[in-house]
């Protein structure tokens, strides 16, 4: 199932192929969720029901008239993460590139995922597809990094590596947008609108191997980043087993599994397409 969230805080399911995606408004099952008062779940609230609630979607779905997706603004497709993770330097050829090129690296240690764990960027951070990335430093360099989203659906606390994978909900694809420079990547990856995930949340039956996934991005129609996530030097399971050592994560968190070869800078007016197989792709502007 391709769930997304879109407008007016409306839920969808979407159906059909590549150029006649549909939207079915499925928003009434979101009655099914508990009205929560002062003190917030610490989880999202959507994603943690929905194993519960898949049939009752599925069937508002069928009932519901399909809307052309270019006819609707997509929203984030999980709307509360409490916690953004993500790895640095995840792939070979990207640490490579980062070493070699001092505009990336600004002189700051560079290492991969194996030494550096993961980081964590602002939740307010995130936009949906539909949203623009909005340059927040227009004098330093923003560069695109298109990653691989794993969407957290159950509860994982110091979970096994076998064990890692049952815990997601779903994928989407991801937009890490970075600031290069001295700063700490909490900082330079948190800038409003610097993460970007969409187009939907594809819920993990329908990937059954995550570390099997092609992906590209292109910058105004140029390829820039091209890779398969059989390239990751931690993979989806191994990257949770990791996070989950350190702290507990819950259903709705997302873990931006890192970006491949390719970064590059991007300016006001560009246009980002970022495709990863079985989930699809969106169309980003940068202002
Ligand atoms: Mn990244």
């Amino acid at each position: 199932m391709r769930l997304c969230r879109f407008d007016d805080n409306r839920l969808g399911v979407v159906r059909g192929a590549a150029k006649a995606l549909t939207v079915h408004d499925v928003t009434t099952i979101l009655d099914a969720l508990p009205s929560w008062r002062y003190p917030l779940p610490d989880h999202d609230p959507l994603i943690a029901a929905l194993p519960g609630l898949r049939d009752r979607i599925e069937a508002l779905a069928d009932a519901a008239p399909g809307i052309p997706v270019g006819n609707v603004r997509l929203l984030p497709p999980v709307a509360s993460p409490r916690k953004i993770v993500a790895a640095p330097v995840s792939y070979r050829l990207h640490h490579e590139e980062a070493l070699a090129d001092q505009t990336i690296h600004h002189g700051t240690n560079i290492i991969p995922i194996d030494k550096a764990g993961l980081f964590l960027k602002a939740p307010s951070s995130l936009i949906g597809a539909s949203e623009p990335v909005v340059i927040r430093f227009p004098e330093a360099r923003n560069d695109h990094e298109i990653e691989l989203v794993a969407i957290i659906g159950t509860r994982a606390d110091r979970v096994s590596r076998d064990q890692a994978l049952s815990r997601v909900a779903g994928y989407a694809v991801g937009l890490d947008m970075t600031v290069r420079g001295t700063q700490e990547r909490s900082m330079r990856k948190s800038c409003d609108s610097y993460t970007v995930l969409g187009p939907w949340l594809v819920t993990a039956d329908e990937i059954p191997d995550p570390s099997a996934l092609e992906m590209h991005l292109t910058v105004n129609g140029e390829t820039r980043q091209k890779t398969s996530t059989a390239n990751l030097l931690r993979d989806v399971a191994a990257l949770i087993e990791k996070a989950s050592a350190f702290y507990t994560l819950m259903p709705g968190d997302l873990l931006f599994t890192g970006t491949p070869e390719g970064v590059a800078p991007v300016v006001s007016g560009d246009v980002m397409m970022a495709w990863i197989a079985g989930i699809g792709e969106m169309e980003i502007t940068v202002r």
